[in-house]
């Protein structure tokens, strides 16, 4: 999602990232998404106290932080995983 954290990445796990967001999105039908991904971040940085960490927090970036190494990921990827991620 923020892009200037991205920079020290390989582009083609980079892409992968937002391949994980991409599927995420869809799975809430987008806006809901943004929603989730607002409000999370607003509860981590409750909880950590530290913008960086609130973000590598939210569990739709754990879960996309987590895999976008692996470029087959996506292929088989459960539906709605990232709920998995949602532990503190
Ligand atoms: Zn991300």
């Amino acid at each position: 999602m923020f892009l200037k954290y991205k920079n020290l990445r390989g582009n083609s796990v980079l892409i992968n990232h937002e391949k994980i967001h991409l599927r995420q999105q869809l799975e809430l039908l987008i806006i809901p998404f943004f929603v989730i991904y607002g409000i999370e971040f607003c509860v981590r940085l409750a909880q950590y106290k530290n913008w960086h960490m609130a973000y590598k927090n939210i569990s739709f970036e754990r879960e996309a932080y987590s895999n976008e190494k692996d470029l087959d990921y996506i292929k088989s990827r459960p539906l709605y995983v990232f709920i998995n991620y949602f532990r503190r």
